[in-house]
């Protein structure tokens, strides 16, 4: 008994039609962060076409007869074309099949969702969005990390450290986000590293501001780097964390001295005052 015996009144979960497309997040990792939309869709379908970043538990979830079609994205591996993709979608659609188009996450954050509906609504395929838990929240959240504190944030911004070629995306305005941001949350950020820490610095940010490095976030390899903005580049390097990984920069990355939960349940001592507010205040 594992606590899926949930009972959802009738009319909450569709039914998977024949000739559609589901885009789905399958969230950061932990199958337990799947909705009960992604379990419906993974119940039903009859072809999976799913990312690199969907682990193999929630991969097992489809039925035995469920065809899988890997459509990873990757550096260093062989990458299909996201226009092939978005092809391969449509094709499998228009042959009447169920087709459970699955991603890590979001399917719109940083996962291309929007080309490949898109794509879907040019080819009259008619689809479904099933949101996901974003690796850049729930990830976070499993370091013992919120994304917005009142102590230290009302704003938060989500940024690729990964542009279309592959550099440092240059459509971003670093002196306004390390001037504006108080939290900056970086996706596929671990090979520019040095380069967005050198700016933010440039721009104003101090070298001794809080970062957080979460590296396989939500799953049993889950590793954090704690560290500052002078020295997170070199460390990276150093202690070879493995991607995926997400960078928080700002104040929030010192909660977790306070917040993490699953330290805690090994026996961390969590710290009341992470931020030393009431250390500061009675120190004067
Ligand atoms: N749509 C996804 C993001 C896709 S981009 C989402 O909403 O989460 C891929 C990037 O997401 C990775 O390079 C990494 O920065 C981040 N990511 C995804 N899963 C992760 C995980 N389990 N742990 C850490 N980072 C993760």
């Amino acid at each position: 008994m594992n606590g899926m015996q949930i009972p959802i009144p009738d009319g909450h979960l569709a039914v998977f039609e024949p000739g559609t497309v589901w885009l789905v997040g399958a969230g950061p990792g932990d199958p337990g962060l799947l909705t009960l939309h992604a379990v419906n869709a993974l119940q039903q379908a009859d072809v999976l076409v799913y990312d690199a970043l969907v682990g193999d538990a929630i991969l097992a979830m489809a039925p035995p007869g469920c065809e899988r079609i890997y459509a990873g994205k990757r550096g260093g591996r062989p990458s299909p074309v996201q226009a092939d993709i978005s092809q391969r979608l449509v094709q499998l659609a228009k042959a009447g099949r169920r087709v459970l188009r699955l991603k890590g996450g979001d399917p719109f954050v940083f996962g291309r969702g929007g080309e490949e509906a898109l794509a879907l609504v040019t080819a009259g395929v008619p689809f479904r969005v099933v949101p996901g838990i974003s690796a850049g929240i729930g990830g976070l959240a499993y370091a013992g990390i919120p994304v917005t504190h009142r102590d230290t944030n009302s704003a938060v911004t989500f940024l690729t450290g990964h542009g279309v070629g592959g550099d440092v995306p240059d459509g971003i305005d670093w002196a306004a986000v390390a001037q504006g941001s108080p939290v900056i949350v970086l996706y596929m950020a671990l090979k520019h590293i040095a380069a967005i820490a050198g700016t933010l610095m440039e721009h104003g940010r101090h070298p001794d501001e809080a970062v957080a490095v979460v590296s396989q976030a939500t799953l049993p390899q889950q590793t954090i780097l704690e560290t500052n903005l002078a020295r997170c580049a070199g460390e990276v390097a150093q202690c070879g964390i493995k991607p995926p990984c997400i960078v928080v920069i700002g104040e929030v990355a010192r909660l977790r001295a306070g917040l993490d939960w699953q330290g805690a349940a090994e026996g961390r001592i969590l710290d009341e005052d992470p931020l030393q507010l009431r250390r500061r205040r009675e120190t004067g």
